[in-house]
């Protein structure tokens, strides 16, 4: 049994118009996608702006509506929003990117991060006040924050706020949606070392969404790269970073700046080679409507978006 499953999602967006405001088209956000999530591991989806990353995500979760496809955690079918009970929405949480607009700008730390705890469990005020204080010293913001405002603190500081928010209810799994996009480069491996080490401590499960390959290098076990809501390349961090096979997915990783000097010239290669491979074989990789085809398995680990033989 897997911990968490996604089967075949379609996630579509109706388009509306006509003057009598019918449904003329759909946007396919997310257009058959398929994966499995082992406890403890991460999971990265990468993938430029409008792929449909946040809505698998948000699918997952529940903030979307399920268009076709199946989703289970630890080994039942959740994929209808009536499925997502008291418990689920206890064990799974979400992080986003930008912490000064997912907290409330008008509420003090206190209130931002004991409201799940007040949604679930019924504490005293005594009570709640030590499980905040608790929570913010796992995250390495000073306890005696507790009544200060958002507005107060660094971005960083912002984000491990919202973490300490997310792993209230003690959670199992983490959806984190580009959550260190915000912040300043400098931070970012900051936030992210701390991602990973809190992962360890409370023993949890991160799907990591990002559009940034060098991000997901270096948390993710699994990735799937998406394009126009399908998949282009799905494997292990190695086999996508050793051995990648889809021309997209060799366009991000040359895309990823190397600020070491030494492979400057390596790297302007790498671009060069690309950009040729991508110019001359666009049609291995592409249907007529210019998506992807559907996953071929490359090795037990790998697959990619090639058309079918035969
Ligand atoms: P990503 O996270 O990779 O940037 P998204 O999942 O946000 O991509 O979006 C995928 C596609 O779905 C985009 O074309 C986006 O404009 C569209 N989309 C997302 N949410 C909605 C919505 N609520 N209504 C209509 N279209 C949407």
């Amino acid at each position: 049994m897997s911990f968490l499953e996604v089967k075949d999602l379609q996630v579509y967006f109706p388009i509306k118009g006509g003057i009598f405001n019918r449904t003329v088209d759909y946007i396919k956000a997310v257009d058959g996608v398929s994966f499995e999530l082992e406890q403890g591991k991460t999971y990265g989806l990468v993938g430029e702006s409008g792929s449909g990353k946040s809505t698998t995500g948000r699918a997952i979760i529940g903030l979307e509506e399920v268009t076709s496809g199946q989703i289970f955690f630890e080994g039942k079918d959740i994929t209808d929003k009536k499925a997502k009970n008291k418990n689920f929405r206890k064990d799974v949480q979400m992080i986003f990117q930008d912490p000064y607009s997912s907290l409330n700008p008008r509420k003090r730390v206190l209130d931002i991060v004991a409201e799940p705890l007040r949604n679930f469990e019924k504490l005293s005020k005594q009570e709640e006040k030590k499980r905040v204080q608790e929570l913010l010293d796992i995250v390495n913001v000073s306890t005696d924050s507790i009544y200060k405002y958002p507005h107060e603190f660094s971005g960083g500081q912002r984000q491990r706020i919202g973490v300490a928010r997310a792993i209230a209810l003690k959670p199992k799994l983490i959806i984190a949606d580009e959550p260190v996009s915000a912040l300043d480069v400098s931070v970012q491996a900051q936030v992210l070392n701390f991602l990973q080490e809190i992962q360890k401590e409370l023993n949890l499960t991160y799907l990591f969404i990002s559009h940034d390959l060098g991000v997901v290098k270096h948390m993710c076990d699994n990735i799937s790269i998406m394009y126009k809501g399908r998949y282009v390349e799905q494997g292990s961090t190695k086999d996508i970073f050793e051995n990648p096979q889809h021309i997209y997915t060799k366009r991000l990783i040359a895309a990823i700046p190397d600020i070491d000097p030494k492979n400057r010239d390596k790297q302007f290669k790498f671009r060069q080679e690309v950009a040729k491979e991508y110019r001359e074989s666009y049609d291995t990789y592409f249907d007529g409507d210019g998506l992807a085809f559907g996953l071929q398995s490359i090795s037990n680990t790998h697959k990619v978006a090639l058309p079918e033989k035969g």
